[in-house]
């Protein structure tokens, strides 16, 4: 072991201390995590964050995840513009009755009144939709597979870091297909990219199936979505995918020549990730010592702190410097050198910032040719011999990622219960919160019923076969349906 204990200065002890316990006080929490371990920052008008570059790196890994997958099931990206004519938005009656109170609209510009206002994208498909109709002619145009990285804009009301702020970076895919039958299979093949992704590389726990019809995207057929459970035991919308039918595409006209010479309507779908889901990442693994990261989005995944007292100095550096470089490009690695600073205070800054992994090397162990590892979550320091450390670190940063994904899942299982009758589904979304399991009969007087009483929400319709009777009015029940309160 390194012969330096870590001392208790108040100086060191209190740095933890400034961030409010999570169990107690989850709200103050998430806030103080996002601001100490610089992942944003605020900004003078309302709504709008600054992401600082530790923020943006995570989003940037988690860009590349999705990205990847995207280009795996044949996407490609493009770009299209920021701003909307007032008339596209007019087009598809319900989407545009859902949007009108969030839209930013630009009336002035050069000085001048505009002829017609500009919207500031909410969201793409109108803009999409008019391009569509000049591009798509035949069926061999078909299928059109794009998606775009962009900022989209929201006039919300109440607002809060990553989870709700007026202007969002997101990605939204829009495709269009020759039948209807296509434009389903896509909207079910992104729902499965999108719970592949939270579960692989952000260890977090998802459950996933259609939205009711109240909770649809405006527009849309059907609306797919996975929903992630946080601590607080309030439901996050993580990820949404809508088979859009043929709304869109008779707004905007998008047509095509068929092989059989006739002229038909294309079947489009949207799907969209924000940075939303980073909110998410950070509630769900995050515990009183700061932020927990899963190795494939952390920016930094095992730190190296070499602790440099007496004559090994010299050695002790030189010995970190070949750990990272024997650890690199295979694993994102820092090296703390900072003088400045005690190696307790190196530790909490680290655990902080979620670093998965922090490995310490000080004389002692160079003598024995070892570094200790010591994981963020969910195990013991562990002592590994230099030669060989590359697949040490490997092993223990899968380790990390299985814990985090073990805890997710058990949150998540914990937190479904099933409710027979309204009361029951009162009482558990009081006592419990998470996820409660009912029966409904579709008919829209059970469900206000559910959220007048009930405070929660349906947040998703399973797949599972409906049996028995509604948990409102007695009847037979058609869907098992979800209930959360959400953010
Ligand atoms: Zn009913």
């Amino acid at each position: 072991m390194t012969e330096v204990s870590i001392s208790e200065s108040p100086e060191e002890s209190g740095f933890v201390k400034e961030i409010p316990s999570k169990s107690q006080h989850f709200a103050e929490w998430y806030t103080a995590v996002i601001l100490k371990a610089e992942l944003a920052d605020y900004y003078p008008v309302r709504g709008c964050t600054v992401i600082r570059p530790y923020g943006y790196t995570i989003w940037e890994l988690m860009q590349q995840g999705l990205d990847r997958r995207f280009k795996e099931t044949g996407h490609t990206n493009a770009y299209f513009p920021l701003f909307i004519p007032q008339s596209f938005l007019r087009r598809e009656a319900e989407h545009v009755e859902k949007f009108a109170p969030e839209v930013a609209w630009v009336t002035r510009g050069g000085g001048e009144e505009l002829s017609e206002p500009l919207a500031v994208r909410p969201t793409s498909e109108t803009a999409i939709g008019h391009m569509y109709a000049r591009w798509i002619r035949s069926y061999r145009d078909l299928p059109v597979l794009i998606n775009q990285w962009c900022n989209v804009v929201r006039w919300e009301k109440a607002t809060r870091p990553f989870l709700r702020t007026m202007e969002f970076l997101w990605q939204e895919g829009h495709t269009a297909h020759r039948t209807a039958d296509e434009a389903e299979s896509e909207a079910r093949l992104m729902l499965d990219v999108y719970r592949d992704f939270a579960e692989t590389d952000l260890c977090m726990a998802v459950l996933s199936g259609r939205k009711p019809e109240s909770e649809k995207f405006p527009g849309a057929l059907h609306t797919y979505a996975i929903e992630a459970l946080m601590p607080d035991g309030q439901a996050l919308q993580a990820g949404t995918s809508h088979n859009l039918g043929q709304n869109f595409a008779r707004a905007f006209n998008i047509k095509f020549l068929d092989s059989d010479n006739t002229e038909k309507l294309a079947w489009t779908t949207s799907w969209g990730v924000s940075w939303r889901m980073l909110g998410g990442l950070i509630m769900v693994h995050g515990d009183d010592r700061g932020l927990v990261l899963p190795p494939h989005v952390a920016p930094v995944q095992a730190v190296i702190v070499p602790i440099l007292t007496g004559k090994a100095r010299e050695e002790v550096l030189s010995a970190a410097r070949g750990i990272s470089a024997s650890l690199t490009p295979q694993v994102r690695t820092r090296l703390d050198d900072r003088t400045e600073v005690t190696p307790g205070w190196k530790f909490n800054d680290w655990e902080m910032r979620g670093v998965p992994l922090r490995i310490e090397v000080g004389p002692r162990d160079l003598a024995q040719r070892q570094a200790i590892l010591v994981p963020r979550v969910g195990g013991e320091k562990r002592i590994a011999p230099l030669e060989g450390i590359a697949e040490a670190v490997s092993a223990a940063l899968a380790d990390i990622k299985q814990t985090l994904s073990r805890q997710s899942n058990a949150f998540l299982d914990s937190h479904i219960v099933s409710a027979a009758t309204l009361d029951e589904v009162v009482a558990a979304i009081a006592a419990h919160r998470g996820f409660v399991r009912l029966q409904w009969c579709g008919e829209d007087a059970c469900e206000l019923t559910l959220r007048r009483e009930s405070g929660a929400s349906p947040r998703l319709i399973s797949e599972d076969a409906p049996a028995g009777a509604c948990a409102v009015c007695g009847n037979r029940s058609r869907h098992v349906v979800y209930y959360a309160r959400a953010y």
